[in-house]
């Protein structure tokens, strides 16, 4: 989707004025680029018709950057039809508050509650129970049961022999006794849809009375993922979905048409196979990286969860102030390091994602390595000013951390850049890549 929306856009960007036909042509290649990313075509034909409207108003027309309108234009759009608003797990007025899972074999149903109990744990301390309710295969309630483990938190089993709506009807009542605050119950898929699963969720359903039943969704799937979800929310009436294997990756279709086609909202996408790999679905930065911005706030985000709130502040604060230094740039790789694959948080700052090679990137712990031993052989001074860097200190910097001159002037410029970078991105301006794409 990114490349031939950026394609387009920075094509109409060397025009000084845009003309109906130019409009007209841009939403040629809008539409190509939705179908190609797979979004249903009922949505593409309602997404094209809002824009264009748009576009043609006199907004996009009479302006002097309107490439950057019908950004603007398109990304407002999109958010919209993403459903605006972030919407989070519905909790019941009183414990339990019940969720369920739903859908096809594969999807990541049992690695989702996981995920999300692991969520809830971080997130407001939360006490759950999951219950295993896939007796198909006796490796699945393993897989909950090794979840579990990790995370210290109780699995309700009864093993294959007894019907998964009789384990959630045991499963509900231990979870009372216990006073959980959640019941996560994973159920059983199907490769396909078929009745027999449809009746089972049903009854499941009936039994557990659930606050939330989420429809768990692969986001490679592509357009059978929004036929899933249609058939799921026909049948069984879903109150969100979450969009698995996400991961770095935009495909943004399927998210797109399963929003549409469902009404239902998004609530979390998987982005790994990790048990932090969760993101709380957000449209509007959904959007951005459709467009390709990159998710800075997600990976801001991400830094948020592995340490405290306060620093992940300060650093905002900091970067609007320009006022970020060596001290923090080292914290801030320390933190990286810890935050799992940098070459996955890396794609995420913003114009990364479309440079070439990107996909070929490895980010290299000795580098890291290496950046740290220039600051740590920084002064306190110079590690709060920059400035002071002059070529004999750097002299001296080199020295002290075994790196030639070159190699501490090849860091420190691109120290600067990111200072840069960040104090224009705080500032709510487009980020680099962007400004160099649109003008
Ligand atoms: P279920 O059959 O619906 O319960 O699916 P599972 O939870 O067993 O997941 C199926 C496979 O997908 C497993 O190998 C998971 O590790 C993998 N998986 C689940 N969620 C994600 C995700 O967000 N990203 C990636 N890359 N893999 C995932
Ligand atoms: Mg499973």
């Amino acid at each position: 989707l990114t490349e031939r929306l950026q394609a387009a856009m920075s094509k109409l960007r060397r025009k000084g004025k845009v003309t109906e036909a130019d409009i007209t042509e841009m939403m040629r290649e809008i539409r190509l680029a939705l179908l190609e990313a797979d979004v249903n075509l009922q949505v593409v034909k309602q997404f094209t018709k809002q824009v264009r409207e748009r576009a043609l108003g006199a907004e996009v027309l009479e302006s002097l950057s309107p490439a950057q309108q019908i950004v603007k234009i398109v990304d407002e759009e999109l958010t919209k039809t993403l459903g605006s608003e972030t919407v989070g797990i519905v909790k019941s007025p009183k414990i339990p508050t019940v969720i369920m899972m739903a859908g096809l074999q594969g999807a990541g149903k049992t690695t989702f509650a996981g995920k999300l109990a692991n969520h809830l744990i971080k997130t407001e301390k939360a006490r759950p129970l999951m219950i295993a309710g896939d007796v198909y295969r006796p490796a699945a309630i393993d897989q909950l049961k090794v979840l579990g483990q990790q995370l210290d938190v109780p699995v309700f089993d009864m093993g294959t022999d007894v019907s998964p709506v009789e384990i959630v009807r045991q499963g509900m009542a231990l979870a009372r006794e216990k006073k959980n605050d959640y019941v996560l119950i994973d159920t059983a898929g199907r490769l396909h849809i078929d009745e027999a699963l449809m009746d089972e969720l049903k009854q499941i359903k009936e039994v557990a009375q659930p606050n939330e039943i989420l429809l768990v969704v692969d986001a490679m799937t592509g357009q059978d993922a929004v036929n899933v979800a249609q058939s799921f929310n026909e049948q069984l009436g879903i109150t969100g979905v979450i969009i698995t294997k996400l991961d770095g990756d935009t495909r943004g279709g399927a998210a797109l048409s399963i929003r549409s086609v469902t009404g239902a909202p998004i609530k979390f996408i998987g982005s790994g196979e990790k048990l932090t790999d969760l993101e709380v679905f957000h449209p509007d930065r959904m959007s951005s990286r459709i467009l390709g911005m990159g998710d800075m706030l997600t990976l801001i985000e991400k830094a948020q969860q592995d340490y405290d709130e306060k620093k992940a502040e300060e650093l905002a604060r900091k970067m609007k102030e320009n006022s970020f230094d060596f001290n923090d740039f080292i914290e801030q790789m320390d933190q990286v390091m810890n935050m799992g694959p940098l070459e996955d948080l890396v794609k995420m700052i913003p114009g990364m994602n479309q440079m070439p090679g990107i996909e070929n990137l490895k980010v290299d712990p000795k580098d890291i390595a290496r950046k740290k031993a220039i600051v740590q052989s920084m002064t306190k001074a110079e590690r709060e000013d920059p400035t002071l860097l002059n070529p004999s200190r750097r002299r001296r910097i080199a020295a002290g951390s075994g790196n030639s001159v070159v190699e501490v002037n090849r860091f420190i410029k691109q120290f600067k850049e990111s200072q840069k970078m960040m104090q224009q991105m705080s500032k709510g301006s487009m980020p680099a890549g962007m400004d160099q794409m649109f003008g």
